[in-house]
C-alpha cells in the first residue's frame, strides 16, 4: 500500500496553499525561502543528501572558491548584503571570493529557517515520477510513499553528463561524475601514488580537479584538454561601462563584432559584463539558428570570459602551468585503454594529424553537464517527458517554458531546466531573481 503524505492546504490560518520542490540546490532552497516568507507551505524533496546546498555547495574542499564575489551572492533580490553581512562575520572581504562550502552553509541556514519558521519540510527521497490527481500533484518517491501537493516545481539542476564514448572500455580508472565518492578516492590514490591525470574538458569543473589535486598533494602531472583548449579567465577590477539595450545590435554577428570593438575601447571584462544586464532579452531575441550557431561556435569562448575563476585561484593554476606540472590542450580524444600498469589515451591535437598516446593513473570527465534534456537519466525527469507532461525546448537543452518558469499545469522548472529560454540562468543572482518570480506566480496562482 502506498504511503502518501498530504501537504495541501492546512488547517493553519497563517498558510494559503502548499508546494511540491523536487531538488534542494540552490534554487529549491531560495524559492522554499521565498515561498516561507510568503506565508506558502512548501516541501522540499532532496535525493541525494544536498538539502540546501546541490552540486555546486556541497563540497567541502576550502580550495573550492565562488566564481561570482560576495556581495553578489545573496538570497534575496531585496537585500543585497545579506550574504556579505554573514562572510564579513567570518573575516571575508565584500569584495572578496567566499569559500563555497561557506556559502552552503548560507544555503542550508536559510532552509533551516524556512523550516523552523514551519513553512518548509525536507523529505531525503529521490522524486521518480509526478502525475495530476483530481487537480492536484502526487510525486512519486523512490521508497513508494508519495507527497500530494497543489503545485509541483522542477528545481533538478544540471543533468549528469553523457558517458564518454571513448572511455567505454576505461574501466574504473575513467571516472564519470566529478563531484561522486569516486572522484575523491581517486584523488586520494593519485596524490599516494603521483600518477598522471589526465582531464577532458578545461572549464570550471577542470579547474575544481585541479585544485582537488593540488589540495590533496598530488605532484604528478595533469594534462586537461578540450577541443579548443580554452581556460577560464581570472576576475580583476575594472571600471564599469554600462550600455543601454537600445545600444545593442540584436542580431548575433553584430553583436560580436560590436563586442570586440567596445571590448577595445573599455577592456573585456567591462565590455562583457555590460551585457549581463541585457543577456536575456538579447538571447531570447536571437533566432532558433543564431542560439544553435551560439553554442556550437560561440558559447566555449563566452564562458571563459563570462564565468570567471577568483584571482587566487587564477594563480594557482598560472603557477602550475609555468612549473609544467599542469598542461592544457587543443586536441580530442580518440580512443583510451585499461591497462594493468594505468589507463593508456590517444589524442589528437587541433589542426594536426598525428596521434599521441600517455598514461594515466585516472582520467576525469569535466565536460559539463548533459547538452540533451531528452537523454536525461534523472527518473522524475524520464517520467515527465516520457508522459508528455513537460517538452522540450526549441534547442532541447531544457524545457519548454511559459511566462516565467511555467512548464505545465501547476507546474514551474527554475535554474538550469530553463536555460533554453534565458541562457542566463544559472548563477545564484539570476537564480534568486527566478525564484521570486516563481514564487508571485504560485501565490496568484494558488489563491484563485
Ligand atoms: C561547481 C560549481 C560551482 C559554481 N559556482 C558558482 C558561484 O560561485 N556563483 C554562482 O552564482 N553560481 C555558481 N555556480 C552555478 C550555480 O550556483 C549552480 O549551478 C546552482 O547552484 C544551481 O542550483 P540548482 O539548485 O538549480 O541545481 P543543483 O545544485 O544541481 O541542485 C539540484 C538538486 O536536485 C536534486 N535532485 C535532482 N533530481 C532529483 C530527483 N529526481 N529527486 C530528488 N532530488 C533530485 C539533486 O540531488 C541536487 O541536490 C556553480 C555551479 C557549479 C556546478
Amino acid at each position: 500500500m502506498l504511503r502518501t503524505r498530504r501537504i495541501g492546504l492546512t488547517t493553519r490560518s497563517d498558510r494559503k496553499s502548499s508546494v511540491a520542490i523536487v531538488g534542494g540546490g540552490a534554487s529549491g532552497t531560495i524559492l522554499a525561502a521565498q515561498l516561507a516568507r510568503r506565508g506558502i507551505e512548501s516541501v522540499v524533496i532532496e535525493g541525494r543528501g544536498r538539502a540546501g546546498r546541490g552540486i555546486a555547495y556541497s563540497t567541502t574542499e576550502p580550495a573550492h572558491l565562488l566564481n561570482v564575489r560576495a556581495e553578489g551572492m545573496s538570497a534575496w533580490a531585496g537585500e543585497p548584503d545579506h550574504f556579505v553581512k554573514r562572510f564579513e562575520r567570518d573575516g571575508g572581504e565584500r569584495r572578496g571570493f567566499a569559500e563555497r562550502r561557506l556559502f552552503g552553509r548560507y544555503l542550508r541556514e536559510i532552509l533551516d529557517e524556512a523550516v523552523a519558521s514551519g513553512g518548509a519540510e525536507v523529505i531525503e527521497r529521490t522524486a521518480v515520477r509526478a502525475d495530476r490527481d483530481r487537480g492536484r500533484w502526487r510525486i512519486g518517491l523512490g521508497d513508494g510513499s508519495s507527497v500530494e501537493a497543489q503545485a509541483l516545481v522542477l528545481a533538478v539542476g544540471n543533468q549528469e553528463p553523457e558517458p564518454l564514448s571513448a572511455f567505454a572500455g576505461a574501466g574504473h580508472r575513467f571516472i564519470r561524475n566529478p563531484w561522486g565518492d569516486d572522484a575523491r578516492a581517486a584523488v586520494a590514490e593519485l596524490a599516494a601514488t603521483g600518477e598522471a591525470a589526465l582531464l577532458v574538458g578545461t572549464g570550471l569543473t577542470m579547474v575544481d580537479l585541479v585544485l582537488s589535486l593540488e589540495a590533496a598533494g598530488h605532484r604528478g602531472k595533469i594534462i586537461a584538454l578540450s577541443r579548443r583548449g580554452l581556460i577560464p579567465r581570472s576576475h580583476a577590477d575594472f571600471e564599469p561601462a554600462p550600455i543601454r539595450s537600445s545600444d545593442l545590435p540584436a542580431n548575433l554577428r553584430a553583436l560580436f563584432r560590436w563586442l570586440r570593438r567596445r571590448s577595445a575601447e573599455v577592456g573585456w571584462r567591462a565590455a562583457v559584463d555590460s551585457l549581463r544586464p541585457h543577456s536575456q532579452p538579447l538571447w531570447r531575441g536571437l533566432s532558433r539558428d543564431e542560439q544553435r550557431t551560439f553554442l556550437r561556435h560561440v558559447r566555449p569562448w563566452w564562458d571563459v570570459h563570462r564565468h570567471r575563476i577568483a584571482p587566487d585561484v587564477a594563480v594557482t593554476v598560472a603557477r602550475l602551468i609555468g612549473e609544467g606540472r599542469l598542461e592544457v590542450l587543443a586536441a580530442r580524444i580518440v580512443g583510451a585503454r585499461e591497462r594493468e600498469h594505468g589507463l593508456e589515451v590517444d589524442f589528437r591535437r587541433r589542426g594536426g594529424s598525428a596521434v599521441q598516446s600517455g598514461t594515466f593513473g585516472y582520467a576525469f570527465s569535466c565536460i559539463g553537464p548533459l547538452h540533451s534534456i531528452t537523454r536525461t537519466k534523472d527518473l522524475l525527469l524520464r517520467n515527465l517527458l516520457d508522459s508528455g507532461q513537460v517538452r522540450p525546448d526549441r534547442l532541447g537543452i531544457g524545457l519548454e517554458v511559459e511566462g516565467t518558469a511555467r512548464v505545465g499545469e501547476h507546474l514551474w522548472a527554475m535554474g538550469p531546466l530553463t536555460k533554453g529560454r534565458y541562457w542566463e540562468i544559472i548563477a545564484v543572482p539570476d537564480i534568486r531573481d527566478q525564484a521570486g518570480a516563481v514564487a508571485d506566480d504560485i501565490e496568484r496562482e494558488l489563491s484563485r
